[in-house]
């Protein structure tokens, strides 16, 4: 009995080890911006609510433009670090650091002002996530953000899985704004199965490019889609056998302390990582790039 017993201990251990993990991040908020359905205190609220139902300790990545620089919005920001939050930056504007038209210099100021709100709020740590995941067009804009943030103690705050559900949320919005009554069940569906779907692709990535299950860093954002159905969303992974850890934890992760090397860096770290390594486009590549797509195609076809 007792070797049975420890058999079990053993297997149950070697399980949990193998577990797949994931911590969860949203970016662009806390948003002020008016959508239907919810006000922006109680899309806040929501989210708050769905990560305490399940225990999840998370992190904000604060555009101090979309709220956090008035105070509506800044109080919102405050419940996040609050509630046991991580707080990060990404920057006061969203400005794309791969246009041509924004400088190296412009940017860095954003993160800085930003910094200035956020280095006041429970929570605060210095990572960074960049806009729209893009790293610079140019070698000197990579270079010159990775040494601006190594100066500052900054970390680059990398997403391994990438999801569009902002093209989801911009979706539901415009269907509640042309009808507050519509049946949103389908969207609601869509965007269930679209996070299943990345984050199994993102899986098998992992297991293609390091051999192993890394925690999985998951990018989501602060908006309605999340509001409404986000408590859903944690469900379904924990249905799938994921287990929930912070962020601080996944990026401890070796494959968080390396930045690829890749001239032009950015997209999802894995995606980064299969670039450096010359697999580029791998089988399924299209669907993790090609910004919700398949989903938006089969909601037409409802
Ligand atoms: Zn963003």
């Amino acid at each position: 009995m007792k070797k049975i017993c420890s058999a079990l201990a053993l297997y149950a251990a070697a399980m949990a080890a193998h577990a797949q993990s994931v911590a969860f991040t949203f970016d662009d908020g806390p948003r002020l911006a008016e959508t239907p359905l919810l006000s922006p205190q109680q899309r806040n609220q929501a989210l708050l609510d769905a990560l305490a139902a399940h225990k999840v300790s998370a992190a904000l990545f604060v555009t101090c433009g979309n709220g956090a620089d008035r105070p509506a919005g800044y109080a919102l920001a405050q419940a996040w670090g609050q509630a046991g939050h991580a707080i990060g930056n990404h920057t006061m504007t969203h400005l794309d650091l791969n246009s041509a038209k924004v400088t190296l210099a412009q940017y860095q100021q954003e993160i800085s002002d930003c910094d200035r709100i956020t280095a006041t709020l429970p929570g605060y740590q210095k990572w960074f996530r960049f806009t729209f995941l893009r790293e610079g067009n140019t070698p000197e804009k990579r270079d010159g953000m990775r040494a601006f943030l190594a100066q500052r103690g900054y970390r680059n705050a990398y997403v391994s899985l990438d999801t569009s559900d902002w093209r989801l949320d911009e979706k539901l919005n415009e269907v509640l704004r042309a009808n507050a009554g519509a049946d949103v069940a389908p969207i609601r569906k869509a965007y269930l199965s679209h996070l299943r779907q990345r984050a199994q692709a993102y899986r098998d990535l992992s297991r293609q490019l390091e051999g192993r299950d890394i925690p999985q860093v998951i990018l989501l954002h602060h908006n309605l889609i999340n509001a409404l159905w986000l408590n859903d969303a944690i469900q379904q992974f924990k249905d799938m056998g994921w287990t929930i850890i912070t962020p601080a934890q996944a990026f401890a992760d070796s494959v968080y302390q390396q930045p690829p090397d890749k001239l032009v860096a950015g997209q999802s770290l894995l995606l980064s990582i299969a670039r450096s390594k010359g697999l580029g486009k791998f089988p399924g590549w299209e669907r993790l790039v090609d910004d919700g797509d398949f989903e938006i195609e089969a909601l037409k076809a409802e």
